[in-house]
């Protein structure tokens, strides 16, 4: 099992030999290789059945040199301290990169919330808020949504939040949490504003990549962020042959009906069956997905799908990284040595966390943007990021990932 942090900081490494990093360096390599805060806490659950459960959670407050620690919240069976960490850490590089007066941070609790009930989710999560209470707030860190938090999770967080902390400026407790519903003070745009986000970098980048005006897509992972990715490339005139999700993938070499997997996913749960329903479309395997020739390849769902072992089976033209992660850096070293670009998470997904800074700045100033003015303002953010991170890969002849590390850092060093 590939360890994200270790990948993280390989990625640092990379970038800490090239030339115009190693010349500013001054401490800021040393400085990123661990989190200023790194807090576990146990947080105890009454279950429905009367019992104690204990579970761990996590909040990885990884640098604050640009504004308040900012990332989301990921509940997951799997998800560990170093996971965290790793996320954290990007969420750093990410926030610079997106050029937003925030740092980096990310938390986590070690728990599969299908298995519990409404009620037991709720008071994990108030727990959760309870137990670091004291180091969240507006100025100091802003959580959000990840995988499995949702905006009502955020909602049960920040009225707990408002709770503990007796402030009676409505505002302040909203800004300290984002990714709320919009009746709570949540941001028009926040729940497609990662897919969104890509595809502005994606446009922003396609010619430079050689990407043809009308692309096959690939897309793994159908959840908030792969879900809209597909719905948005689909709208905007692209053709989506593949999907998937955790049990499997679904393709059609002609182009699946967005609009009707999404109504599918809504009534069963999932893709599984579609393809009963729609006989033109096949079912393939994850790792099938993977390797099937497109244009542009999308990994949607988590860290570590492209390894050495499977990089050289890659018949994609380019890569856009939604997710946090999904290349380990052997396999970002063969992608790039078979000429197969790869725009990078730090840039490609942080529409999300654009959106929530937004978020964050409407409550503060206690306004409400419309989703169009959201739109636009995340678009020229988007665009601004991608040439600017083009610029520094190309100055240094090194790649989209690297050009990214080198603004962010560039971006800090400013600031430390
Ligand atoms: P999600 O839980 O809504 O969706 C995850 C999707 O991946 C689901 O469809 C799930 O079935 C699928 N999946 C799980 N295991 C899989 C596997 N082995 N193969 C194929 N599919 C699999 O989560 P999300 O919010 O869409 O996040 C996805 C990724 O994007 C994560 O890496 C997350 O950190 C990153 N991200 C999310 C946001 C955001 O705003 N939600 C922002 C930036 C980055």
């Amino acid at each position: 099992m590939q360890n994200p942090f270790e990948n993280a900081m390989k990625q640092l490494d990379s970038v800490s030999k090239i030339a115009k990093i190693k010349s500013l360096n001054g401490g800021l390599i040393a400085q990123l290789r661990a989190p200023n805060h790194d807090i576990k806490i146990s947080i105890p659950v009454k279950m429905d059945d009367g019992s104690t459960k204990v579970f761990e959670g996590y909040r990885v407050q990884y640098n604050n040199v640009l504004g308040p620690y900012k990332g989301g919240i990921r509940y997951h069976p799997k998800t560990e301290i170093n996971d965290v960490k790793a996320l954290a850490f990007w969420m750093t590089i990410k926030c610079a990169v997106a050029n937003i007066p925030m740092g980096g941070g990310k938390g986590g609790i070690t728990v599969d919330p299908k298995n519990l009930s409404k009620s037991e989710l709720e008071k994990l999560s108030r727990g959760w808020v309870r137990g670091l209470s004291d180091v969240l707030g507006p100025y100091k860190d802003v959580p959000a949504p990840d995988v499995n938090t949702t905006a009502e999770i955020m909602a049960w967080m920040v009225d707990e939040f408002g709770k503990i902390t007796k402030n009676k400026n409505t505002n302040e407790v909203k800004a300290a949490f984002t990714g709320k519903p919009i009746d709570k003070g949540g941001s028009e745009g926040r729940d497609g504003a990662t897919g969104l986000g890509g595809f502005y970098v994606f446009d922003a980048l396609r010619e430079e990549l050689k990407l043809p005006k009308k692309c096959k897509v690939v897309i793994q992972g159908f959840g908030n962020v792969g879900g809209n990715a597909a719905r948005i490339f689909a709208e905007q005139g692209h053709t989506v042959i593949a999907v998937s999700d955790s049990h499997g993938a679904i393709f059609n070499e002609s182009g699946l009906d967005i609009k009707k997997v999404e109504a599918h996913k809504k009534k069963t749960g999932g893709l599984k069956d579609f393809s009963k329903e729609n006989l033109q479309t096949k079912n393939i395997t994850n790792e099938e997905l993977l390797a099937l020739s497109c244009d542009l390849l999308v990994p949607a769902a988590f860290e570590n799908v492209i390894t050495d072992t499977n990089a050289h089976k890659i018949r994609a033209k380019a890569i856009l990284e939604l997710a946090n992660g999904p290349i380990t850096p052997k396999a970002d070293e063969i992608l790039f040595k078979n000429n197969i670009p790869v725009i990078p998470d730090v840039l490609a997904n942080s529409g999300g966390v654009t959106v929530s800074y937004f978020e964050w700045e409407q409550n503060l100033k206690n306004e409400h943007w419309t989703e169009q003015k959201v739109f636009e303002k995340l678009r020229l953010v988007m665009e601004d990021a991608s040439r600017k991170t083009l610029e520094k890969a190309e100055e240094s002849k090194t790649s989209l990932r690297m050009g990214a590390f080198i603004l962010a850092l560039e971006r800090i060093r400013g600031k430390m």
